[in-house]
């Protein structure tokens, strides 16, 4: 291979050359430069989602899942009850790191296949008025499956109940607007469609709640209050910023702007869907083949040995493997990708069925 392999994973993505460049110098945490380029970023996060008047964004050092829990240990009081949303792998994880702080945590269930539903939601909340939040995974990444944010936002502002949404696989690439939807906290990272690397999250709090939040926390480094206040007063991060990380974010932002925004990275995230299958979402969950011969780790080296890292599947009760769509490639990629997965289908003796 005269390339490196092409990362069809939900995260970490393939990035594009300038935003690896981005990486090659080094920042004093302190200096003025660097701080610019955390502010640039903070303001960049909001106006994605349309939250400049409404909400502050405060980036957090770590993978995707620390932000979360950042966000459920900042937001939730000590005395709160989550109510998860759950169909799916993400939404089991957040429930797990709730129930973990010590978070009164519900969990209400659906099939792995289907959409949570606003519905059932209004009936619950009507029912349990202990319940201070609710927690939302807006694109299940276990599946693929979209869940309906508007909808589930417009019932827990009914309610008068906290939102807290997991969008870390679908930032950047699906819409959110904070002047129409009422959230408290949307989270998400730099290593998903926005095509930064991985190793920092940001989560979107609603200005309205922020102050209450203070002291909420059990834990020092995933105080988001603390975090926020302390950059508000000194343009820096409380503890050493992944430095690296942030300047590629930075560069990676504006390649997403000049792309033409989130619009433009949908119509290319949805063209590399119809180049793979016909349809329009962004991350895709196949059934593996049922036969004897399949094993995903002689599938995985086959389609690797030809440029293509694939992913294998979570969903609980059958075999899959997952191809994201996202990242910065484009449907010519997608098309050798398939075309790599006859091959190595072939080489593996497995039958290539009719497309
Ligand atoms: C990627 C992802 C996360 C974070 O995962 P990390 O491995 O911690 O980066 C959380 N939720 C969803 C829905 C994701 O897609």
């Amino acid at each position: 291979m005269d390339r490196d392999p092409i990362l069809l994973t939900p995260g970490p993505l393939t990035t594009t050359l300038r935003t690896k460049l981005a990486m090659l110098r080094d920042w004093g945490s302190w200096d003025a430069d660097f701080n610019a380029i955390t502010a640039e970023v903070r303001r960049e996060i909001l106006a994605i989602a349309h939250a400049a008047d409404t909400h502050v964004a405060v980036p957090l050092q770590g993978s995707g899942t620390f932000a979360v829990e950042a966000a459920v240990s900042t937001l939730v009081p000590r005395d709160g009850h989550l109510l998860v949303l759950d169909n799916g792998a993400y939404c089991k994880r957040l429930g797990k790191l709730a129930t973990l702080m010590g978070r009164r945590t519900t969990i209400l269930g659906r099939p792995e296949d289907q959409p949570v539903d606003p519905a059932e939601l209004d009936r619950r909340l009507a029912e349990d008025p202990s319940i201070t939040h609710v927690g939302l995974i807006h694109c299940e990444t276990g599946t693929g499956v979209l869940n309906p944010l508007a909808e589930v936002a417009a019932v827990c502002e009914r309610h008068g109940r906290g939102l807290i949404v997991d969008a870390m696989s679908s930032f950047g690439a699906l819409p959110v607007d904070a002047r129409t939807t009422r959230f408290d906290a949307l989270i998400a990272a730099s290593g998903k469609c926005l095509e930064g690397v991985p190793g920092m999250g940001f989560v979107l709090i609603r200005r309205a709640v922020l102050d209450g939040c203070a002291g909420r926390s059990h834990s020092l480094a995933m105080d988001l209050h603390d975090q926020h206040a302390y950059m508000e007063r000194t343009g820096q991060w409380r503890f050493t910023p992944p430095t690296h990380v942030v300047a590629a974010l930075a560069e990676a932002i504006r390649q997403f702007k000049e792309e033409g925004g989130q619009p433009a990275r949908l119509a290319r995230y949805r063209a590399n869907g119809e180049a793979l299958v016909d349809g329009m979402a962004i991350i895709y969950t196949f059934h593996a083949p049922a036969h004897p011969r399949y094993d995903f780790k002689r599938f995985y080296a086959a389609a690797k040995a030809r440029g293509f890292i694939l992913y294998p599947g979570k969903l609980t009760e059958v075999e899959t493997f997952r191809v994201g769509c996202i990242g910065a490639i484009d449907r010519t990629v997608m098309r050798q990708m398939v075309a790599a997965v006859a091959d190595a289908m072939t080489e593996l003796g497995l039958p290539i069925g009719p497309r």
